[in-house]
């Protein structure tokens, strides 16, 4: 029942948590209370207006008139689950295997980015036959009880008997100091030996190894050059499979179609979720035919809403959108003069440790002063309620909770990037004076 009071910001927030269950996550110190999205702008209940730098998933822009208008045009005709032909939803799975390369061929459709996720490992278990799962140790993959054990950032799973974890590959914060590149990445690639080779001593045999292309959970390192190939080589060598977990990294978000163009490795499976449908729930698998007909004859596979009409409809719009509006290219350059402002403000800044990433996918890392590179989690969290309170949506992740997250949606200019950066130069001036 709507009360008079119910516009306030704490009886909502009071009503929330029982409504919920207190704990589901908020941003910010001071909760945001958003009604409307259009293109890279969401308003508030007051009408104030805010530029997102946060939300992949409305990849093409919040409320993008031709995915509505897909999508109500589909839903006043037809939606219904996927054990009826629609020619729609085979065409989505057509068009998409074709934007990989020719050994993912077949595609599952799910709802979420788990459930892809999931399909991806069940797959790669049923085709070794062997059940252990390379992961890294600071990562995110999802929430299902298998996927989970994989989701070694928030609550910490311990390593299990299927699951064991070697450190994400990164130059910034490197396993050994003092290393050259080369030495580095042969250094990251003993531990992916010795996590393969656990699994092969204990008897539970290598299935998988599953990585997020960019590694964005982790906090989008710089690589050591080479490892993505070698990794995929001694993955192959072992009998396993590479699962590419593109759901963040994906769908033009680096200015390539793929986040494994950009890190330099061809994986066996891919995974895509949050862009996909604009905010319809849809997510794939996809994989070679003989991979995919494994996984089907062995679980006769159905997901009640998912390859229906209605995903193809966004879906179909979403690609249609990101190859008629020069999405990519437009990542590509906004991203560049981003990166390259940002980098341009590390000296003036020495609470900029790093910035990183590529196209529309940045982060920031904030240090504290001093040559450590000491992280500074609360800094990035003040700062991130700065830009939020000039009207600028970020927010702070990766491994150390650090870094300023920048990923907006696709269709994010080079305007949009100037009032951003003029923002962020007045938020910083806050954190020093
Ligand atoms: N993989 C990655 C890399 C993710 O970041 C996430 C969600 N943040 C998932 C998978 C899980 O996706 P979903 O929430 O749609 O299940």
């Amino acid at each position: 029942m709507t009360t008079p009071s119910s516009n306030d910001l704490a009886h909502l927030i009071s009503r929330r948590d029982r409504a919920f269950g207190a704990g589901a996550p908020l941003f910010y110190d001071s909760p945001l209370h958003i009604v409307r999205g259009e293109g890279v702008h969401l308003f508030d209940n007051e009408g104030r207006r805010y530029v997102d730098l946060y939300n992949n998933v409305a990849c093409v822009g919040h409320c993008h008139p031709r995915v509505v208008d897909a999508v109500s045009r589909q839903a006043s005709t037809l939606n219904t689950h996927s054990r009826y032909i629609h020619e729609g939803a085979i065409a989505l799975a057509e068009r998409l295997a074709a934007l990989h390369g020719p050994q993912i061929e077949s595609v599952l459709f799910s709802c979420s980015g788990t459930e892809a996720n999931e399909a991806a490992l069940r797959m790669a278990q049923m085709v070794t036959g062997r059940k252990g799962i390379v992961c890294t140790d600071k990562t995110y993959h999802g929430n299902s009880d298998l996927v989970s054990r994989l989701s070694l950032v928030g609550t910490v799973q311990p390593e299990s008997e299927a699951v064991h974890a070697f450190p994400f590959p990164q130059k910034y914060r490197p396993i050994r100091p003092g290393l050259s590149e080369d030495e580095l990445c042969d250094a990251y690639l003993e531990r992916l030996e010795d996590a393969i080779r656990r699994f092969e001593q204990s008897g539970v045999g290598f299935a998988a190894l599953i990585l997020c292309s960019i590694f964005a959970n982790e906090g989008l390192p710089d690589i050591p050059r080479g490892f993505m190939e070698k990794a995929t080589l001694m993955v192959h060598r072992a009998g396993g499979l590479v699962i590419a977990d593109e759901v963040q990294a994906g769908y033009a978000r680096t200015g390539n179609w793929w986040g494994y163009e950009v890190s330099g490795f061809t994986p066996d499976i891919v995974v895509t979720g949050k862009p996909m449908g604009n905010g319809v729930p849809l997510a794939a698998t996809a994989t070679s035919r003989a991979i995919l007909e494994a996984f089907r004859a062995r679980t006769r596979y159905f997901n009640t809403f998912a390859s229906s009409p209605l995903q193809a409809a966004a879906g179909t719009a979403v690609l249609d959108v990101i190859e008629d509006e020069g999405l990519r290219e437009n990542v590509a350059s906004v991203g560049a003069m981003l990166k390259q402002a940002l980098i341009d403000r590390r000296g003036a800044s020495a609470h900029i440790g790093d910035v990183r990433g590529t196209g529309l996918f940045l982060g920031v890392e904030i240090v504290k002063y001093g040559p450590d590179h000491e992280p500074d989690a609360e800094l990035a969290f003040t700062l991130s309620n700065k830009l939020k309170n000039l009207g600028f949506l970020t927010s702070n992740a990766g491994a150390l909770d650090n870094m300023i997250k920048i990923r907006p949606p696709l269709v994010f200019s080079h305007a949009d990037a100037e009032e951003f950066l003029d923002a962020w130069d007045r938020a910083v001036a806050q954190l020093h004076g």
